[in-house]
């Protein structure tokens, strides 16, 4: 594979799992890293802040400066503050990934009258009454905005459904568009190619997420690199009706494919 200029990696199921390294992904990026080849670690994770995500990182051995990590969550509130300053807001999510910017996070029954719902990671307090206050704010105006739109995430307990999935099920039922933020849609790899300064046909992206990272990616004209680990079962390639450009084990067999 020629060297991109540029490489965006996931991070949750790449380089982690449950926070704990995936074998041999500190050793990839200290090569890509001793390589001159520039990263971007993007991540749809709300659960954690920016800060959070990049010291923990860093605690179990990542060479990464914070400001080479994009989070769908500082995007998302870099939207509210253009499109939705002084509005009331309802949020749903799990996380302190998405805190308010200049919207009015409303709660209890002036839920049902916000301006704007955004629907972040998911996690308990998606329950039956945020889900249909969230529902009559969007029959009653309301515009929907998702922090990402993957509708599964893996954790130590198994597969989880995740904010994707509940705001294609809001989008569905009331008839209102979602503007997503996060991967799939095309807003955060244009942000981090944008951020090392390389058009997306020089950029490499490596995810655990065939549709969400990889053909995502792809369809901008990223090269797309699947990984074997975190989400990745089998069974997705063959259902797909688009295939990766490239299959790897994991992210420790990167530096070798691009010859680093
Ligand atoms: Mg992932």
């Amino acid at each position: 594979m020629e060297r991109p200029a540029g490489v965006l990696l996931d991070i949750d199921g790449v380089l982690v799992v449950s926070w704990d390294p995936v074998p041999g992904a500190v050793d990839a990026v200290a090569r890509l890293r001793s390589g001159g080849v520039p990263m971007r670690f993007v991540t749809n994770t709300t659960s954690r802040s920016a800060g959070e995500i990049a010291a923990s990182l860093r605690g179990v051995g990542f060479d990464l400066e914070d400001s080479e990590l994009l989070t769908a969550g500082d995007l998302t509130r870099a939207l509210l503050d253009r499109e939705f300053a002084g509005a009331d807001a309802m949020v749903l999510d799990e996380g302190p990934g998405v805190v308010p910017g200049s919207v009015t996070v409303v709660q209890g029954a002036r839920r049902e009258r916000a301006r704007v719902v955004v629907v972040g990671g998911a996690g308990e307090s998606f329950e039956w009454s945020a889900i249909n206050s969230a529902l009559r704010a969007l029959l009653a105006g309301a515009a929907l905005v998702g922090v990402h739109g993957a509708e599964m995430w893996r954790t130590d307990e198994g597969a989880c459904l995740d904010g994707g999935a509940y705001l294609r099920m809001l989008a569905s039922v009331s008839g209102v568009e979602p503007l997503i933020v996060g991967k799939p849609a095309p807003t955060m790899f244009e942000a981090a190619c944008a951020s090392i300064g390389i058009e997306p046909t020089r950029a490499a992206m490596v995810g655990d997420d065939l549709h969400s990272d990889v053909l995502a990616a792809q369809a901008l004209g990223i090269r797309g690199v699947l990984v074997r680990t975190g989400k990745f079962h089998p069974g997705v390639l063959e259902t797909a009706g688009d295939v990766p450009d490239q299959v790897i084990d994991s992210v420790a067999s990167l530096p070798a494919m691009l010859g680093l």
